[in-house]
């Protein structure tokens, strides 16, 4: 891996995320479509607290610790949720009339990349959950790459994105044992290892990353690390609002969140209690680190600012009044384009 120049990261804020999926079906119509990629998901957004996609990811290992990888294993097709085959044929051409309904053929399905959708945890009137979209973290550290004994696996210098080779890719599988994201799927019909390419073919062309341009909760910054009029250095470095996910897995991702906000929880006698949070801190800091806290307490200070008539350059940034600013310079429009098929 030859030295990484710049580096591509993507800050998510988690208070605006609906669960709306836009994302998952933007990169799904983009780049998922051929043969063998039916179950993928390159993005996906679950409901936390949740077991999430691949199932029970959080506790498969891989990563480093100690500076060593860290055992794991491959996730199965099923764990990820596989592709259900439904009886479209039936219901829409069939002649059964209302007789026929949608449902899914053969083996039931036991898990899905959203099977616990707004389930999340708490009991009433306490209950809470928040979303987590995720994709590929295009690590500084990636464990996917130093586990392939074929060398496929690039960190590009120019942008840090971590690519697939498929031509030098013989299915070992290594990659998919090692990333403690779980975020690398097995393509069963060509035999290859895939995931999130970061869009780079829009980013060459200064174009934002499809799940980044179609959200329409404008939950999704871009942009280089290093560049300090984009919204990434300031979100990260200057104000420090964003977190990475589960950074003692040791791969130092480039996906930094913003930690979701909650109102406060009731009392046994119905009323407010401001000092106890509704989202339990060890589950956020269990995510996120113990930095989450105090990531909490500075958007709360900016918030109670901003209500006495203040100024906050944080709200602003995260409110995002122009959208075009979230893209960190990548903000060309994709249909002015004439784009190749490769
Ligand atoms: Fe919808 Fe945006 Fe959340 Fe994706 S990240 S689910 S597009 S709000
Ligand atoms: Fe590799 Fe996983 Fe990091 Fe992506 S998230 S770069 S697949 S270790
Ligand atoms: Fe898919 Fe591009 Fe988003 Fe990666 S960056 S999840 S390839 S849309």
């Amino acid at each position: 891996m030859g030295e990484v120049k710049r580096q591509l990261a993507m800050v998510m804020d988690l208070n605006k995320c609906i669960g709306c999926q836009t994302c998952t079906i933007s990169c799904k119509r983009l780049w998922t479509r051929d043969e063998g990629m039916e179950y993928m998901w390159w993005n996906s957004v679950n409901t936390m607290p949740g077991l999430g996609t691949p199932k029970d990811w959080e506790q498969m290992g891989g990563g480093f610790r100690d500076g060593q990888p860290n055992a794991s294993r491959i996730p199965t097709r099923k764990e990820f949720g596989d592709a259900w085959e439904f009886n479209h044929e039936e219901v829409f051409f069939g002649g059964k009339g209302s007789e026929a309904h949608l449902q899914v053929k053969g083996e039931q399905p036991e898990w899905g990349p959203n099977w616990d959708e707004d389930q999340g945890a708490g009991e009433y009137p306490n209950g809470y959950y928040f979303y987590l979209p995720r994709i590929c973290n295009h690590c500084t550290h990636p464990a996917c790459l130093e586990a392939c004994p074929r060398q496929a696996i690039e960190k590009r210098e120019q942008d840090g994105i971590v690519l697939i080779n498929e031509d030098r890719c013989r299915g070992y599988r290594f990659c998919m044992e090692a990333c403690p994201y779980k975020k690398i799927y097995w393509n069963h019909v060509q035999k290859v290892a895939q995931k999130c390419i970061f869009c780079f073919p829009r980013i060459e062309q200064g174009v934002a990353n499809a799940c980044a341009r179609q959200c329409p909760g404008r939950v999704r910054f871009v942009g280089y690390r290093d560049d300090q009029n984009g919204p990434i250095w300031k979100l990260v470095d200057k104000y420090k609002v964003a977190l990475p996910l589960h950074s003692e897995f040791g791969t130092e991702p480039n996906v930094f969140y913003v930690p979701p906000l909650a109102p406060p929880r009731f009392d046994a006698n119905g009323e407010i209690d401001e000092n106890q949070p509704r989202i339990p801190n060890e589950y956020l800091v269990s995510l996120f680190g113990p930095r989450v806290l105090e990531v909490l307490a500075t958007l709360k200070g900016e918030m109670t600012k901003t209500r006495a008539g203040q100024k906050s350059e944080v709200l602003d940034i995260l409110i995002a009044y122009k959208w075009k600013d979230m893209f960190g310079g990548f903000d060309r429009d994709p249909a002015s384009i004439e784009w190749k098929k490769t």
